[in-house]
């Protein structure tokens, strides 16, 4: 089995599961507590925010651990929210964790704003420049697109926000990103900063969320007052101290190279082939292709165990009626028969080679039955 789905979760490190045992069963008690086990455990957290932050590359701000990237975009959204006629903006291209909570902002009567993307799935920087004023509240775009790959230029949009709208937050969705991508956060100027510990090895249901200037954020649930009450709830020890694992043991640098080499060598097999295309971005991670007259899910299935490819803007089809792809033009056939495609740096080019191979094979395989 040769496994390209890694925009939708990775396998943990080794090391991180047992990081993770060590805190479930042996150092499991309750930072919260006053006993000296306890204390040595809320250290261990406050160490934990101080890894992330170098990792951000970033030295002041806060760290919120979270159960995830849907519930540290939910945080930053609506905890950002303010009463009176403040605007929202948002783009086409966010993932449902941001997506969803602008249309439900809309319904509840907020000015939501959404911009469209460029052909090349970036957002459009000048409807942005247009929307921003000084009564915008925050400006919310993904770093890295999970659906395509592309990469939004958030020091630019940063910068169009200090000069145009200097009131407002900048939140970055960077799930597709950290741990993936070069960047430091101080550099990029983003106010908030989202991550997920499953898309770097880490494990699932625990992520985070970067805030510069805590007073700018209000508490979206109510309880015990963790995290400086802007989170409520026992902190997943394990889940947190695993996931600082995964991040000490990655080099980006390395891993991005890497899986340029990868990335190349697949386009290098599948390139130039009767009926396949592909959108050109800039994330080596994420690949978007699509088969011309067949159907990218009957593709995946037909490829069985062997290669497991991910479905992408074409899996939410179904559910959102493909917003992205076609907001960036393409017709609707051509999403119909796109899968996505991503790396992590635990592949071979031998296996990415073989990987490439099997798809076209199994392509032409489907082609002659269906045409
Ligand atoms: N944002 C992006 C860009 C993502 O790719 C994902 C995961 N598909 C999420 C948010 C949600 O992450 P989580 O599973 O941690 O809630």
């Amino acid at each position: 089995m040769i496994y390209l789905d890694n925009a939708a979760t990775t396998k943990m490190f080794e090391s991180s599961a047992r990081v993770y045992t060590n805190y479930a069963c042996t150092n499991f008690f309750n930072p919260s507590a006053n006993y000296a086990k306890a204390v040595e455990i809320s250290k261990a957290l406050d160490e934990a925010r101080v890894s992330i932050k170098e990792k951000l590359k970033v030295s002041n701000g806060d760290i919120i651990f979270t159960s995830g990237a849907t519930e540290s975009n939910n945080l930053a959204l609506r905890g950002s929210l303010r009463s009176g006629k403040w605007e929202y903006i948002f783009s086409v291209g966010e993932h449902p964790s941001v997506y969803n909570v602008a249309k439900e902002l809309e319904r509840e009567g907020y000015i939501v704003h959404f911009l469209s993307l460029q052909s090349n799935g970036e957002v459009n920087y000048e409807e942005l420049s247009k929307l921003l004023n000084s009564k915008t509240r925050y400006i919310s775009l993904m770093h890295v697109s999970n659906e395509t790959g592309a990469i939004n230029d958030i020091k630019r949009v940063s910068l169009l926000r200090d000069k145009l709208a200097p009131k407002a937050l900048l939140h970055v969705d960077g799930v597709q990103a950290f741990c993936k991508i070069d960047f430091s956060l101080k550099e990029l100027g983003a106010d908030l900063y989202t991550i997920s510990a499953h898309k770097f090895h880490g494990p699932k249901g625990v992520g985070a969320l970067y805030v510069k200037n805590k007073d700018s954020l209000k508490n979206i649930v109510f309880g015990g007052g963790q995290e400086g009450g802007l989170r409520s709830g026992t902190e997943n020890v394990a889940g947190i101290m695993a996931m600082v694992d995964a991040i000490k043991h990655i080099d980006v640098i390395k891993n991005y190279n890497h899986v340029l080499k990868l990335n190349k060598i697949f386009k290098e097999v599948i390139a130039g082939k009767t009926g396949i295309s592909f959108i050109e971005t800039q994330s080596p991670y994420i690949i978007s292709l699509s088969f011309e007259g067949v159907n990218g899910e009957t593709l995946m299935r037909a490829l069985q165990d062997d290669v497991i490819v991910g479905m992408g803007s074409a899996c939410s089809t179904k559910k959102a009626g493909n917003r992205i792809l076609e907001n960036m033009g393409y017709k609707s056939e051509k999403i119909k028969s796109s899968i996505r495609v991503s790396f992590s740096e635990d592949l071979t080019e031998d296996e990415v080679k073989s990987a490439g191979k099997k798809i076209l094979q199994v392509y032409k395989y489907v082609w002659e039955k269906v045409k």
